[in-house]
C-alpha cells in the first residue's frame, strides 16, 4: 500500500483514494474487534474471505436492482467503490431473536421474531453505537422522511433476498447491519446507494441443521474456527477464496478499469434538501 494516501481508517477496512474521481479503494483488514473495540485480534485470512463473500453479495445485489457502491474487486483484499457520503446510522434488520436484541428484552436467542425487525443505531464510536429513534434521526438531521423510507425498502428487499440466498445453502440469516450513503450527481441529487460490505462480520448466520454460528460471533464469545466458518460460509456461497492458490494478483497491482460495472437501477431522486448536514465518515 506504499505512496496510497488513506482516506479513512475504520476497525475492519482502510478507504484509498481511487484512480479516479468519485471512487474509492476499500481494503480489507484481517483485524478484528468486538464491545466497542475492547476486544482486539487479528484473524489470518478474514480480510480475504470477506473481501470476496462482500463482492459476491454486491453483484447479487446489483442483479436485483439494489443501488450500491461497489464497482469490482481489484485483487485478494481490495474492491473498487463509488465514494459515497456516508449517512451515520446503521440499519439493523432481525429475523431472529440474538445479540443484544435477546439481551435487552430477555428474549430466548433462536427464537423467530415473526417478519423483519428494522432498528438505527447512531453510527458513532465513542458514544458506542447507541440505538436512535426515527425521531432522533430528523432531530439530527441525518436524513429527511422520504429518504428513510427509501431506506426501510432497500433493507426489507435486501434482507428477503439474502435471507432466501442463504436458506438455499443451509444458513439462516438472522440478523444483519447495513449502511447507506449519497453519491451526489453532477446537479447536486443525490442517489441513495448501499455502502460497507455484507460479511459474516456484520450478518448473524446460523447453520441451520447444527444451530452452530457462522459469523463474528465466534470471534465475540472466544468460539474458536473463525476463518474456518467464514470460509465455510464462502464455500456454501459456491465462492472460491483462492487463499492458496499462487496466481492471486497482490494488492499493489491495482486494475484501474472503471469500466465493468454493471448496470444499476437509478434510485428515486429528490431535490438536495438545503438543510441537510452531510453525514461524515
Ligand atoms: P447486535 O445489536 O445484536 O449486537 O447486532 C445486530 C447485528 O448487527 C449483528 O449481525 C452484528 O454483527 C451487526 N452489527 C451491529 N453493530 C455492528 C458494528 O458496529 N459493526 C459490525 N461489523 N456489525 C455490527
Amino acid at each position: 500500500m506504499a505512496g496510497r494516501t488513506p482516506i479513512y481508517e475504520g476497525k475492519a477496512k482502510t478507504l484509498y483514494e481511487g484512480p479516479d474521481p468519485g471512487t474509492l479503494i476499500q481494503y480489507f483488514k484481517d483485524d478484528a474487534t468486538a464491545f466497542n473495540n475492547k476486544k482486539k485480534d487479528s484473524i489470518s485470512g478474514k480480510g480475504v474471505i470477506n473481501n470476496r463473500i462482500s463482492e459476491f453479495i454486491f453483484e447479487r445485489l446489483t442483479e436485483i436492482g439494489i443501488p450500491n457502491h461497489f464497482i469490482k474487486r481489484l485483487n485478494m483484499r481490495e474492491q473498487l467503490i463509488y465514494a459515497v457520503e456516508i449517512i451515520p446510522i446503521e440499519v439493523i434488520v432481525r429475523n431472529y431473536v440474538a445479540g443484544s436484541f435477546a439481551e435487552r428484552f430477555k428474549a430466548e436467542e433462536g427464537e423467530p421474531i415473526g417478519g423483519p425487525l428494522i432498528e438505527f443505531c447512531l453510527k458513532d464510536d465513542k458514544l458506542g453505537d447507541p440505538f436512535i429513534a426515527e425521531e432522533h434521526i430528523y432531530a439530527f438531521d441525518l436524513c429527511d422522511p422520504v429518504e428513510l423510507e427509501e431506506i426501510r425498502l432497500h433493507t426489507i428487499r435486501i434482507n428477503d433476498y439474502l435471507s432466501g440466498l442463504f436458506r438455499g445453502c443451509g444458513i439462516r440469516l438472522a440478523d444483519m447491519k447495513l449502511e447507506f450513503g449519497r453519491q451526489y450527481d453532477e446537479t447536486g441529487y443525490p442517489m441513495l446507494m448501499l455502502a460497507d460490505e455484507i460479511s459474516p462480520d456484520n450478518c448473524r448466520l446460523w447453520d441451520i441443521k447444527t444451530g452452530e454460528k457462522m459469523d463474528k460471533d465466534r470471534f465475540r464469545r472466544d468460539l474458536g474456527g473463525v476463518s474456518e466458518y467464514y470460509r465455510e460460509v464462502a464455500n456454501r456461497l459456491g465462492i472460491s477464496t483462492g487463499m492458496n492458490t499462487m496466481e492471486l494478483v497482490e494488492p499493489e497491482e491495482v486494475d484501474t478499469d472503471i469500466e465493468k460495472k454493471p448496470t444499476v437501477r437509478k434510485a428515486h431522486r429528490k431535490p438536495k434538501l438545503a438543510s441537510r448536514k452531510p453525514g461524515k465518515k
